[in-house]
C-alpha cells in the first residue's frame, strides 16, 4: 500500500484535531504531550541546525564580495516584501474602517505591556552577543545567527589547511542536523493533533462570540494576508523569481501547515530549509543563509498584521490619523517585524511600539487581544511563505537551477 503524503497527513490530523478539540475538550489532556513534544524537539534542533547550516552556507559562498551581494539581496528583498504588505494592511484598513463604532467595552487592561517593548536601538546593540554560548542557551536568533557569520566568513580567510577541516566539519554537522530534521518531521501530524486539540478545547467556548463581536476585523487582517499571499508574493516568484509559484507552494505544503499550527516561523525553520532544498531545489548555501535570517527578520504577516490592528485601535478610539502618523506607522511596522521573535504571539508584544510611537493608547492592545492568537496562524504562515519565495529569488538570481 502507498504510504499518504506527509501533507495529507497533516491535514487530516488537523481537521481530526478540531474535532477532537470540540467534542471531546475533557479528553484532551491525554493528547496534549504529543504537541509539547513535537514543540521540543523542533527547538531542540534549532540551534544546532542554524549555526551549522549558516556556517556552512557562508563558507560556501566564500569570497566577501559574493557575501556582501547576498546579503543585500536578501536585505532588499525582506524589506521590498514587508513594506508591500504593510502598505497592501494600511490600504484594506482605510479601505473597510473594521474600527470605526467598534466595541470598547471589550477592552480590558493589559499590565506590563510597556517593559516587555524594547528600543529599536537596543535591540540593534543585542544581536552581539556577550557570550555567544548563553545567546545558544537562550534561543537568541540574531545573536547566534551574527556570530555565525563572523565565524563562517573569517573561516574563509584562514589557511587551507584549517580552513577545509572546518568546512568539512560543519558541512558535516549540518548533514545530520538534516536528517535529525527529517526524522523529527515524521511525526508532524502527532504534534500537530496535540497542538492544535489543545487550542480549539481552550478556546472552544467562546469562539462563536468572538468572530461575530471581532468579525470585520478578521476579515480585513485575512483579506490582506490572502492578497499579499495568493497575489503579491506569486507575482514576485513569477516576474523577479522567473519561477513556478505554485509548483513552489505545493512543495512547501508541510512547513506552511506546520507554520499554521504552530505559530512559530522558528519551530519551523528546519522544515523550511527541508522543503525549500528538496522539493525547489534550491542550494545549501542560499537556504543556509537566506531562511534563517528571514525566520528572524523577514515576517511579512506580522508586518501586515500590525499596521492593520494599530489602525484598528486609532478607529475605535475614535483617534483619527494623519498622513504623517500613518507614515510613522509604515515606519515602525516594519521596524517592529523585523524586531519581532519568530514565536506565537510576538507580533501581539510588539504592537505597543506602533502604539507609542503614534501616541494611542496602549490598553488598546486589550481590544484585539481575544483575536491574536487565531490571526497568528494566518501571519506566522504568511512570515514563512515569504521567507521561502525570497529563498527561490535569490536562488534564480545567483543563477541556480531550480526545480520550480
Ligand atoms: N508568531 C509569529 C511568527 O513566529 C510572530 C508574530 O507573533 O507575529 O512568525
Amino acid at each position: 500500500m502507498k504510504k499518504l503524503a506527509l501533507h495529507w497527513q497533516i491535514l487530516i490530523a488537523l481537521i481530526l484535531s478540531i474535532l477532537f478539540g470540540i467534542f471531546f475538550t475533557n479528553y484532551v489532556q491525554y493528547v496534549t504531550w504529543m504537541g509539547v513534544i513535537f514543540l521540543r524537539a523542533l527547538r531542540m534542533i534549532i540551534v544546532p541546525l542554524i549555526f551549522s547550516s549558516i556556517v556552512s552556507g557562508v563558507t560556501g559562498i566564500g569570497s566577501a564580495k559574493n557575501l556582501g551581494r547576498m546579503s543585500i539581496k536578501t536585505f532588499s528583498y525582506y524589506i521590498m516584501t514587508s513594506l508591500f504588505a504593510i502598505f497592501t494592511g494600511l490600504f484594506v484598513v482605510n479601505l473597510v474602517k473594521p474600527g470605526v463604532g467598534a466595541d470598547l467595552g471589550l477592552s480590558s487592561m493589559v499590565e506590563g505591556l510597556d517593559a516587555s517593548a524594547e528600543s529599536f536601538g537596543q535591540t540593534l546593540i543585542n544581536i552581539i552577543p556577550n557570550n555567544i554560548i548563553e545567546s545558544m542557551a537562550r534561543g537568541d536568533m540574531l545573536s547566534i545567527i551574527f556570530f555565525a557569520i563572523l565565524f563562517g566568513f573569517f573561516a574563509t580567510r584562514v589557511k587551507s589547511s584549517f580552513r577545509l577541516p572546518i568546512e568539512k566539519t560543519f558541512n558535516a554537522i549540518f548533514e545530520v542536523m538534516m536528517q535529525v530534521t527529517m526524522f523529527v518531521i515524521k511525526f508532524t501530524p502527532f504534534g500537530i493533533f496535540g497542538i492544535v486539540s489543545g487550542l480549539v478545547a481552550e478556546h472552544a467556548d467562546n469562539l462563536l462570540p468572538i468572530f461575530s463581536r471581532m468579525g470585520i476585523y478578521m476579515l480585513c487582517v485575512l483579506g490582506a494576508l490572502c492578497i499579499h499571499a495568493f497575489i503579491i508574493l506569486p507575482l514576485l516568484v513569477r516576474v523577479i523569481g522567473k519561477s513556478n509559484p505554485i509548483k513552489h507552494a505545493k512543495g512547501m505544503t508541510v512547513p506552511l501547515l506546520t507554520a499554521f499550527s504552530t505559530s512559530s516561523s522558528n519551530a519551523t525553520l528546519p522544515l523550511t530549509m527541508e522543503a525549500v532544498e528538496k522539493n525547489s531545489g534550491v542550494s545549501t548555501k542560499t537556504t543556509g543563509f537566506v531562511l534563517p535570517l528571514g525566520a528572524t527578520i523577514n515576517m511579512d504577516g506580522t508586518a501586515l498584521y500590525e499596521c492593520v490592528a494599530a489602525l484598528f485601535i486609532a478607529q475605535a478610539y475614535g483617534i483619527e490619523l494623519s498622513l504623517l502618523q500613518q507614515g510613522i506607522v509604515v515606519l515602525t511596522a516594519l521596524l517592529a517585524s523585523i524586531g519581532a521573535a519568530g514565536i506565537p504571539m510576538a507580533g501581539l508584544v510588539i504592537i505597543t511600539i506602533i502604539l507609542t510611537a503614534v501616541g494611542l493608547p496602549l490598553e488598546g492592545v486589550g481590544l484585539i487581544l481575544a483575536v491574536d492568537r487565531i490571526l497568528d496562524m494566518f501571519r506566522t504562515t504568511v512570515n514563512v511563505w515569504s521567507d521561502s519565495c525570497g529563498a527561490v529569488i535569490i536562488a534564480k538570481s545567483e543563477g541556480e537551477v531550480l526545480k520550480v
